[in-house]
């Protein structure tokens, strides 16, 4: 039962920071130690939310490249 033991990852969207999830804080409550805003559970349903806008903007930037990155 070594599950029990892993709590699984912290991560800030903003730049990327993976960290590990402390036992009784909520990574919501957790600030990045690099840029200093809020993280997101990794995984969770508010972090799946943002990948997912995050993806839908990307296919939208390919798809409409030059108004995107031109
Ligand atoms: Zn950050």
């Amino acid at each position: 039962m070594s599950n029990e033991e892993f709590n699984g990852f912290c991560i800030c969207v903003h730049c990327d920071t993976k960290i590990d999830h402390k036992k009784g804080v909520p990574c919501r409550e957790t600030d990045c130690p690099k840029c200093g805003k809020k993280m997101m559970r990794e995984g969770s349903y508010h972090h799946q939310l943002y990948l997912k806008k995050k993806n839908e903007n990307n296919e939208n930037c390919s798809s409409d490249k030059e108004s995107c990155c031109g």
